[in-house]
């Protein structure tokens, strides 16, 4: 049964990975993403994938990792018999109140209580979502992996984040199904079901590029890395629309680009962004 809930959680990260390339309205290999999304669909217990295709009409996420004891979209505490089922992951289990499907985590991403207000008070635009202390103007690393590293280590230094290896190791599974890196120089390097906090993204920039697997082969000059808690699933979603948007325009690119210093990257990121992320 291992087999068959690691492939839905691959099925639900296929999914996601599709809503993202139309969200972003570029042309990343949707086909290919298609083709591996009803081959995952194929392998799975027929009884099972009809549940889940049935749940995912109704809940972005329909796969979701047990959250100290209870199913983290509708917060109900569960008995601790199916608590124990879930972890032994013998037979696939379902919340018995909203019928979505239940893992156990092995690592999950945390953000620490304090990320939540920091910073943040009643704020509009980008610093709902990020601060000037998450802006990096000069990134060091030459692979995803490097970069991404170097990202969560600034969110985790400046307490946004708990643990910067997990966040790393959970965005690298993510870039295994199909790389987060789209046309116009930009990535998007994600960790969903982040538990606790809000919706906050770091942004590196290289100047030089470094190669993330982008489908048109160009390398990637900003990097953004988002960690998303289960509820802000959906607005990810939105987030990225508005991100792409801005920096389909070569001017906004060039802008950015041209900062040295994180104060520079966070008011140039907020003005170019004030009518894509109001
Ligand atoms: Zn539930």
């Amino acid at each position: 049964m291992k087999n068959v809930l690691n492939q839905l959680i691959q099925l639900q990260e296929l999914d996601f990975a599709l809503a993202e390339g139309r969200a972003s309205t570029t042309k990343m290999s949707l086909k290919q993403l298609e083709e591996a999304t009803a081959q995952t669909l194929q392998h799975l217990p027929e009884e099972i994938a009809t549940r889940y295709q049935r749940l995912r009409q109704r809940h972005p996420l329909a796969v979701v990792p047990l959250t100290h004891g209870t199913c983290p979209p509708c917060g109900i505490a569960l008995p601790a018999a199916l608590i124990n089922a879930v972890r032994a992951a013998e037979q696939i289990q379902n919340c018995p109140h909203c019928g979505r499907f239940l893992y156990f985590p092995e690592t999950m991403a945390r953000q620490p209580r304090k990320a939540v207000d920091k910073d943040r008070p009643a704020a509009a635009g980008i610093a709902r979502f990020s601060s000037p202390a998450l802006m990096l103007p000069k990134l060091t690393g030459t692979t995803p992996e490097s970069v991404i590293r170097e990202l969560a280590e600034l969110m985790a230094g400046k307490g946004f984040i708990e643990d910067a290896n997990t966040v790393t190791e959970l965005a690298m599974r993510r870039e295994a199904i199909v790389s987060t890196a789209v046309e116009y120089g930009l990535a998007f390097p994600h960790v969903r079901n982040v538990e606790g906090g809000g919706l906050t993204f770091a942004v590196g920039l290289k100047e030089k590029g470094l190669p993330f697997g982008a489908p048109d082969e160009r390398l990637t000059k900003i990097v953004f890395l988002i960690v998303i808690p289960t509820a802000a699933s959906a607005f990810y979603l939105r987030l990225l629309a508005g991100l792409v948007k801005t920096f389909a325009e070569t001017d906004a690119r060039k802008a950015l680009l041209e900062c040295e210093k994180p104060e520079a990257m966070w008011k140039t990121l907020g003005k170019l962004t004030r009518l894509t992320i109001p």
